[in-house]
């Protein structure tokens, strides 16, 4: 399914060994998941942006997506599938769908993802993309993620890909007992990487890193 395209760019004859070194320094900075490595090894980053930018797919950095988003670097989609993924998982909410790109690594590696994102454009594309590329245990739905999807609850893991101020009660309310949520908290040049797991005794919050995200946008109203 991907071949066809490829054969047209010329870009699966390079694509192998560019994405090779680039997990080579996905390890380099510290990530040691090797299942998250083989899933980043094994799905084509340059499917997901725009042709123009497919040359820079294997690059260890955001690339514009359009409506003013980006996909995520690739070093931390690692980081947050590594930090999400440390028990199995079967059903995880993602909140921000984008490209499609971090659905697609959660998918090979989830019983079912259901993502969520506030662009309709976005939402649409990546939707067709994840199908054109075979993947089919991802719901995919248009709207606020900050408020969950109660239908589909509860999720064994919730990641965010906006930065937001504190994380929503609809989301704790929306994580099963031993769930644990990642995502972005703060704002603007202050924003950290957090960790939340819900326990039977309450909820534990750890910092992994300083970051920089998108900021969360609103609800539909
Ligand atoms: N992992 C994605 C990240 C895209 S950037 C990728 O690599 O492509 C963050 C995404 O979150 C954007 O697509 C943005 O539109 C979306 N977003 C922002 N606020 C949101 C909200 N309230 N609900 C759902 N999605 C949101």
């Amino acid at each position: 399914m991907m071949s066809s395209r490829n054969a047209h760019t010329g870009i699966g004859m390079t694509s192998h060994r560019t994405r090779r070194r680039l997990i080579e320094q996905l390890q380099s900075l510290g990530i040691k998941d090797q299942r998250v490595l083989d899933s980043m090894q094994a799905l084509p980053r340059h499917l997901f942006v725009d042709e123009a930018l497919a040359s820079r797919a294997y690059e260890n950095t955001a690339l514009p997506i359009g409506h003013g988003q980006t996909i995520s670097q690739p070093y931390i989609v690692a980081l947050m599938t590594q930090a999400l993924l440390d028990k199995p998982r079967p059903n995880v909410l993602e909140i921000g769908t984008g490209c499609g790109y971090q659905t697609a690594i959660l998918a090979g590696l989830c019983e079912r993802v259901v993502s969520l994102e506030r662009i309709v454009k976005l939402h649409r594309q990546a939707r067709d993309r994840l199908y054109d590329l075979g993947v089919r245990n991802v719901v995919f739905r248009h709207g606020d993620g900050f408020a969950g999807l109660g239908e589909y609850a509860p999720y064994d893991g919730i990641l965010a890909a906006a930065v937001s101020p504190d994380v929503p009660q609809e989301l704790i309310e929306q994580l099963a007992e031993g769930g644990r949520i990642v995502m972005p908290l703060g704002g603007g040049d202050h924003q950290t990487l957090v960790v939340i797991d819900k326990t039977s005794s309450g909820l534990t919050r750890t910092e992994i890193e300083a970051v920089r995200f998108v900021p969360r946008l609103a609800g539909l109203g």
